[in-house]
């Protein structure tokens, strides 16, 4: 198939259309490069800078490529910074979706992948979380996401879109050692850590030491982006026999912020001091997934459950580029 990767110059998306070439597919990578590396897009890929808030690139690009897939990953990602400028992940994540949805209708491209995510599930009210739990997203982040999932369900509805909405949970770890998380600004956990390893921070800040968890830090589920790819490739191939597809994706164990660095400072043999600080607005306390369902339906498993293994491999990538892709 010939697959466009929205956001493919990011963090996860440029894994994964390595992957899709891997796999035998083309892959034509569309980003802004306003969070995007342009080195970090796979060599045999097509990339096209644009953006997608710009319909008639879209409807373009769709038709003059004969895309047969989407897979949509571009989007705003920090959770904390939506409870600063909500409107902003209102515009990106879920206005500039649908913008997407609408050239696809216009050209009769049927298949979509969604980047989906466990912010949807706010506080969840039993754990490991499943995909049928509620949705009560408590921060606006994780609004914008579920809005595109509500979207979806009716364009499947009406339209016959076919699609699958996959639920990061935390993505982390580097698929190779020149290959890795690249934000800018870095606000995730792990590389916030790293960063502290490399000697280019002095300390991480601990967000909140008063949740109802045992060492009361908030509690994650983290899961190797390389997992995650191979969850995508899956989920492509499954939309022809069956629609709409939703799944958790995650390892089924949560680590504590704290236990998080624990690691970190045994990988690294960095003392890595931390500070304890407030809680930032809109983290919930505990988000693990049940992964059963994807397991059960597409075979998925992952390779690199363990997160040991998921913070080597990412400081790997530090440590070998210490400045990512650059400025790039
Ligand atoms: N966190 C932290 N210090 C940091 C970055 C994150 O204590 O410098 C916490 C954050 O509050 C959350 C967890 O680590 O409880 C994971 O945050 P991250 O931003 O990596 O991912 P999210 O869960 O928000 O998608």
């Amino acid at each position: 198939m010939k697959v466009l990767v929205t956001g493919g110059a990011g963090y996860i998306g440029s894994v994964v259309a390595e992957e899709l070439l891997q796999a035998g597919h083309q892959a034509v990578v569309f980003d802004n490069l306003s969070r995007g590396h342009r080195q970090a897009v796979p060599k045999n890929a097509e990339l096209v800078v644009g953006d997608l808030a710009n319909r008639d690139c879209l409807d373009q690009l769709l038709r003059s490529r004969a895309i047969d897939a989407v897979m949509h990953f571009a989007a705003l990602i920090e959770a904390g910074e939506s409870m600063k400028a909500p409107e902003e992940f209102f515009r990106n994540n879920t206005a500039n979706a649908l913008t997407l949805l609408e050239a696809m209708l216009a050209a009769r491209v049927k298949r979509f992948v969604f980047s989906s995510t466990a912010a949807l599930f706010g506080d969840p009210e039993r754990t490991p979380i499943e995909e049928d739990d509620p949705v009560h997203p408590t921060n606006a982040y994780g609004e914008s996401k579920l809005l595109v999932e509500r979207i979806l369900a009716w364009f499947h509805q009406i339209h016959g879109l076919r699609y699958a909405s996959l639920r990061y949970f935390n993505a982390a770890g580097a698929s190779r050692p020149d290959k890795g998380e690249a934000h800018q600004p870095e606000t995730h956990l792990i590389p916030r850590i790293l960063e502290v390893a490399l000697g280019r921070a002095e300390h991480v800040n601990i967000f909140g030491t008063d949740y109802p968890t045992p060492d009361g830090t908030c509690i994650r589920d983290y899961i190797h982006v390389s997992d995650l790819a191979r969850a995508h490739l899956l989920a492509l191939e499954a939309i022809e026999n069956s629609s709409p597809l939703i799944y958790n994706l995650g390892n089924g164990q949560g680590f504590s912020v704290r236990q998080v660095v624990e690691v970190a400072r045994k990988v690294t043999g960095h003392p890595i001091p931390v500070i304890e600080s407030p809680r930032r607005a809109g983290d919930p306390a505990v988000l693990i997934a049940s992964s059963e369902k994807i397991r059960r339906d597409l075979g998925w498993q992952p390779r690199f459950p363990d997160l040991k293994t998921i913070v080597e491999s990412a400081w790997q990538w530090h440590r070998t580029q210490p400045d990512g892709y650059g400025r790039h």
